[in-house]
């Protein structure tokens, strides 16, 4: 007869164990998901960097929290903060439906950086053997960074409506490694991909720990979800392999039921757990596999973006500047003379874009800034570099083209902002 911690076990009375086969197919759904999501956007977002007209939206239009920055602006003033569309609050809407039923399965099931982070775990281990944890009395407090990051990073954006962590963002940064862009921009942000990275090495998933706003933002609400992990008290052998599998490092063996707002729903504890029906992910009547919570998580996801799709409201392909005008101007469907709003110009921006959309010639471009006609369908982020037609500046030449052309004739490349994009 052996004793564990509150009961006792008899040779004659040993646990169910759990069938192994299921818990494999548990990791092997939920990375496939995983794998799959990172592939689509990392592919979308190499295509925004490098394809013309008609290329997918860029990173700002496809992350959810982008919708949260965009969320104050849109109901104070019923307009997005520059760069951020329609789809990132149809992407927040659609992970809040998700962490209302399943706690914050965005993260542990869907996000594309939270997987970096795990496959970066999963290297750590093999080159170190374990998997380490940051001692108590720092995790603790270090765990609430995230909070401030995300009370920083909402104050800023909705006071100045700007994506002001955009430079520092690491997904931002990885989303532009194939830019030119990506140090002189991106830099900070890179670091901090690298440190997130490398730091997952030893400490799983050690940006969304410590630093990531939008887990800080799902973990509020997934206070508010359906769906938890509950541990049967009854038949627990209290063997911890829940609390070694646990990548958010929650103490899953010590709960009846896991409220704890750092867990991710990833369903490694249940996958873990030897003693069949232990572990669940219930809702205190229905209880579901890991497997079908995957399912129905990234169904329900899915199922909403698929619908806002059809629904013509979830945009993938990036409108071009005309279209963007016309937009503003939908009674008439056409853009007025000379209120072309130049900060619509970006990075992405093609030079026959603003030909199309504000009505400078072609040949200005090429006459102020030698852009020879077959170069002008490449982003402005290519060309800057050779001709000097940086982003900044040409906003200034194509404002004072609007209101005074003769004076744009003689404009002088640099006269503008030659920083920023
Ligand atoms: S408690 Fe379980 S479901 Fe939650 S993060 Fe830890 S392993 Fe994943
Ligand atoms: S894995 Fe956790 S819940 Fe399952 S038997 Fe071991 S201690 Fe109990």
């Amino acid at each position: 007869m052996t004793t564990t911690r509150d009961k006792t076990v008899s040779p004659g009375d040993r646990p169910i164990l759990a069938a192994k086969g299921p818990r494999r197919t548990a990791r092997i759904v939920r990375w496939a998901v995983l794998a799959a999501v990172l592939a689509m956007v990392t592919a979308l977002g190499i295509l925004h960097q490098r394809a013309g007209a008609g290329r997918p939206v860029g990173v700002d239009a496809l992350c959810p929290f982008g919708g949260l920055e965009t969320l104050w602006s849109l109901i104070s003033s019923g307009t997005l903060v520059r760069r951020i569309a329609l789809s990132s609050v149809l992407l927040l809407g659609a992970t809040v439906a998700v962490a209302l039923v399943f706690r914050r399965a965005f993260c542990g099931r869907i996000c594309p950086l939270g997987f970096l982070q795990e496959l970066s775990g999963r290297l750590g281990r093999r080159i170190f053997g374990r998997r380490l944890s940051v001692p108590a009395s720092l995790d603790k407090p270090a765990r609430l960074l995230k909070y401030v990051v995300l009370a920083a990073s909402l104050g800023l954006a909705w006071t100045t409506a700007d994506l002001a962590i955009r430079p520092y963002d690491p997904w931002v940064a990885y989303q532009h490694l194939t830019s030119p862009e990506l140090v002189a921009e991106f830099g900070v942000g890179l670091a901090v991909l690298v440190v997130s990275l490398v730091g997952s090495l030893l400490y799983d998933r050690f940006f969304c720990k410590y630093a990531c706003p939008m887990g800080a933002f799902l973990a509020l609400i997934s206070r508010f979800s359906i769906f938890k992990v509950r541990r049967n008290a009854e038949t627990c052998i209290d063997c911890k392999a829940c609390d070694r599998a646990c990548p958010m490092n929650v103490n899953v063996s010590a709960a009846t039921t896991v409220s704890n707002p750092e867990c991710i729903d990833c369903g490694e504890c249940v996958a873990a757990c030897p003693v069949a029906d232990t572990l669940a992910i219930s809702s205190g009547t229905r209880s579901l596999t890991p497997v079908t919570a995957s399912v129905f998580s990234v169904g329900l996801f899915a199922t909403l973006i698929a619908g806002a799709t059809a629904a013509g409201a979830f945009e993938w392909s990036q409108p071009t500047l005309k279209q963007e005008m016309e937009r503003e101007a939908p009674a008439s469907g056409t853009v007025a003379p000379g209120s072309f709003d130049v900060s619509l110009i970006k990075g992405s921006t093609t030079i026959s874009e603003v030909v199309e959309a504000a009505g400078v010639p072609a040949e200005a471009f090429t006459a102020v800034y030698g852009v020879p006609a077959s170069e002008q369908d490449r982003p402005l982020k290519e060309l800057k570099d050779v001709y000097g037609c940086y982003p900044g500046d040409v906003r200034a030449f194509v404002e004072l083209y609007l209101t005074d052309p003769a004076a744009a004739a003689v404009y002088v490349p640099g006269s503008g902002e030659i920083e920023g994009h």
